[in-house]
């Protein structure tokens, strides 16, 4: 599987730059730094997203 180095990125656990590598693996992006191994996939930004969606129902919803 190719790996690809994210030029000019910053790892957001160790704060290393140009450490990250890029593939897909199933379909799904996937990030993983080099140097302290945290990794970060496509899913869990989609996660992150719907979380994001429903905090913004919440903000405009008026229980009275
Ligand atoms: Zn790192």
């Amino acid at each position: 599987m190719a790996k690809r180095f994210i030029a000019g990125a910053v790892c957001p656990a160790c704060q290393q730059r140009d450490t990250l590598a890029l593939w897909r693996e199933n379909n799904i992006d996937v990030v993983e730094c080099v140097k302290c191994g945290h990794q970060m996939r496509e899913a869990d930004k989609q996660n992150q997203k719907s979380v994001r969606e429903k905090e913004q129902v919440i903000g405009i919803f008026h229980p009275e």
